[in-house]
C-alpha cells in the first residue's frame, strides 16, 4: 500500500474511497500513483445539496456559524503534520512549505472565528426627518471555488472559512492534479460538523472531484451566487464570462509576473535572501513567485554574482528530505514549457544559466529542473508571460522611472517589492503612479502573503481580494434599510406628490 494511503486513512479518508475510478492521481515526487479516484458526474445535484443546506445554514447566527470553523481548526490544528505531508505528496512541496500551507488554513480559520461577531454594515444619515437608514450584510448563497494544485487547500480556506462565517454554503472543484489533499480536508471538516450537531445542515461542503468540465458547471449553475476561482489566466478568461452571462459574481485569482526592483541603496543580503526565496522556492510554483528582477545599474553585476552562486548551490531533490529547498515540477508538460521558456528566452538573447533537467532518485516520470536565471537584454516577450516554474529574468535599469515604466509593463498585476534603503524610491513605488499591482512590498520579497491582508491583483490578475481585511464582503450580500419612525411620509429629495 502506498504511504499516501495511511496518510488518508489517518485523516478520515478509507482506503475504498481510493480506487475504481477514472482519474489517477500520481505524486509528482517520484510519478507513482497514488490513487484512482471516482470522478464527480453530476455538478448539479452537489449544488442543489449546497442550496439545500444554505437556505438552513443563513439562519444560525453567525458567532455561532464561527462556532464550527474553529472546531474544523482544532482538526486541522490536530492533524497538521498528516495533512502536510499529504500535500508534499500530490503538490512536491518541502515539508516546510506544506505545514506552512496548513498553518495558513489554521490562520484563515481564526481570523474567521473573529469575524464571525463583527460583520456589522454601517448606519448612515438619512436626509428625512425621522427616519433611520443603515446597511445590514446578509448571507449570500452557493460559493463555488475552483482552486489551483499549486495550494491544494490553503486557497479553499482563504474562501470557506469567510464563506462559512458569512452564512454560506460550499461547493469545492479541487484542481484534478490535487485531489487527495481535498478529500482529507473534507474529511476534516466533517469530523468538525460532527461535533458540531445539528445546526450544521448536510450538505454545507460538497465536493468535485475531476477536470475542467465540472468548473464550467459552477460557472454556468445560477445557484451559484460567488464563483471564486484560482488558477491560470487562460482559465479566468473561460470563466469570467460564463458567470457574467448569467449576472453572477466573480472573484478571479490568476495568473502573475511578479518583480523585485532592487535600488542602488539596497541591502544586498535581504535582496537575495528575498529573491532567491521568490524565485526558485516552491520550484518557481507559487502565484507570487518572483519572475523579474529590475537591478539598478550599480549593483546589477554583484547581485548577479550573488544570484548565480546562491541558484547553482541550492539543493534539488525528494521534497520528504529535510536539506532539500527545491523539490519537482507538477508534470512533465510543466516541464516542457519551462524549456520552450529558456529556448525562447535564449532566442531574444538571454543568457541563460540552469534550467535542465536534475535527475533524482532515477524516476523517469518525475520532473526535477534546475532552477534557472536569464539575464535579458530587454524586457522581451517571454519575460512578459507568466511560466510556471524555477526561472528568474534580470534586466538593468539606471533612472527610477524606467524601473516603474518597465515593473508595470506586463499584463499581470498581482505581487511586486522593492528593496531599497532609499525613502524617496520606496514611497514612490507604493504611491498611486508606482507599482501597479495588488500587493507591493518594501524590503520583503514578493512570495507569500500574510492572511490578515486582502490578498488579490490587478490587471490579467483579476481584480479579485480574498483572505483578510474586508475580503469578507464578497461573501454576503449588502441590504440598505430605510425605516421610518416618523407619522408623516417625506419623500427623497424633496419630491412632492401630493393626491
Ligand atoms: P489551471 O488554470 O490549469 O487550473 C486551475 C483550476 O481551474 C483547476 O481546478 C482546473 O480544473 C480549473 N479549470 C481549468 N480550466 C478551466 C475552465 N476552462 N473552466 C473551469 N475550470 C477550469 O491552473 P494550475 O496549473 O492548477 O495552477 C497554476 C496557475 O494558477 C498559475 O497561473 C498561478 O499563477 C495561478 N494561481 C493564482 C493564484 C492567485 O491567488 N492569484 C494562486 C494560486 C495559483
Amino acid at each position: 500500500m502506498h504511504p499516501a494511503h495511511d496518510l488518508l486513512a489517518a485523516l478520515g479518508v478509507p482506503a475504498a474511497a481510493l480506487r475504481g475510478g477514472t482519474l489517477p492521481v500520481r505524486s509528482p515526487i517520484d510519478g507513482s500513483l497514488l490513487a484512482q479516484l471516482p470522478e464527480s458526474d453530476d455538478a448539479a445535484a452537489a449544488i442543489g445539496r449546497a442550496q439545500q443546506a444554505f437556505l438552513d445554514w443563513r439562519s444560525v447566527p453567525a458567532p455561532r456559524r464561527g462556532e464550527l470553523v474553529r472546531l474544523f481548526g482544532d482538526e486541522l490544528r490536530a492533524h497538521k503534520a498528516e495533512l502536510a505531508a499529504l500535500v508534499t505528496l500530490e503538490a512536491g512541496k518541502i515539508g516546510s512549505e506544506s505545514l506552512g500551507e496548513v498553518q495558513e488554513m489554521i490562520d484563515i480559520g481564526d481570523f474567521a472565528v473573529g469575524l464571525s461577531r463583527q460583520l456589522h454594515g454601517l448606519t448612515i444619515a438619512s436626509e428625512r426627518p425621522g427616519h433611520r437608514m443603515m446597511e445590514q450584510w446578509h448571507p449570500l448563497g452557493v460559493v463555488g471555488v475552483i482552486s489551483a494544485f499549486n495550494f491544494p487547500v490553503a486557497v479553499w480556506a482563504w474562501n470557506a472559512a469567510l464563506a462559512l462565517v458569512a452564512g454560506d454554503s460550499v461547493v469545492w472543484k479541487p484542481s484534478e492534479k490535487t485531489p487527495l489533499a481535498a478529500l482529507a480536508t473534507q474529511a476534516l471538516f466533517a469530523r468538525a460538523c460532527a461535533r458540531f450537531g445539528a445546526d450544521a445542515p448536510p450538505g454545507l461542503l460538497q465536493l468535485l472531484i475531476g477536470g475542467a468540465g465540472l468548473g464550467a458547471a459552477l460557472a454556468d449553475d445560477p445557484r451559484v451566487a460567488l464563483l471564486s476561482a484560482t488558477g491560470s489566466t487562460r482559465m479566468g478568461r473561460a470563466v469570467a464570462p460564463r458567470v457574467a452571462a448569467r449576472f453572477g459574481r466573480c472573484l478571479l485569482e490568476l495568473g502573475g509576473n511578479n518583480a523585485v526592483v532592487v535600488g542602488a541603496s539596497a541591502d544586498l543580503d535581504l535582496a537575495v535572501r528575498g529573491i532567491v526565496f521568490g524565485a526558485w522556492g516552491t520550484a518557481g510554483q507559487r502565484c507570487t513567485s518572483t519572475r523579474r528582477v529590475l537591478a539598478h545599474a550599480a549593483v546589477h553585476d554583484e547581485l548577479l554574482a550573488r544570484l548565480e552562486r546562491a541558484r547553482a548551490s541550492l539543493p534539488i531533490g525528494d521534497p520528504r528530505e529535510s536539506g532539500t529547498l527545491v523539490g519537482p515540477l507538477i508534470d512533465g508538460r510543466a516541464f516542457d514549457a519551462m524549456q520552450a521558456a529558456l529556448a525562447a528566452a535564449r532566442a531574444q538573447g538571454g543568457q541563460v544559466r540552469g534550467g535542465e533537467r536534475a535527475p533524482v532518485g532515477g524516476w523517469g516520470d518525475a520532473w526535477y529542473a534546475a532552477p534557472a536565471l536569464a539575464v535579458m537584454p530587454a524586457q522581451s516577450a517571454i519575460v512578459c508571460e507568466e511560466t510556471f516554474a524555477p526561472i528568474l529574468y534580470l534586466l538593468r535599469w539606471e533612472h527610477f522611472d524606467d524601473a516603474l515604466r518597465l515593473h508595470n509593463a506586463v499584463p499581470q498585476g498581482l505581487s511586486s517589492a522593492i528593496f531599497t534603503n532609499d525613502l524617496r524610491e520606496a514611497e514612490a513605488f507604493m504611491a498611486a503612479e508606482g507599482s501597479d499591482c495588488g500587493i507591493a512590498n518594501v524590503n520583503i520579497g514578493t512570495s507569500g502573503a500574510e492572511i490578515g491582508g486582502a490578498f488579490g491583483g490587478e490587471k490579467e490578475t483579476g481584480g479579485g481580494r480574498e483572505s483578510g481585511s474586508d475580503a469578507w464582503k464578497h461573501y454576503m450580500r449588502r441590504a440598505t434599510n430605510t425605516v421610518n419612525y416618523s407619522r408623516a411620509l417625506p419623500l427623497a429629495q424633496g419630491v412632492r406628490f401630493d393626491f
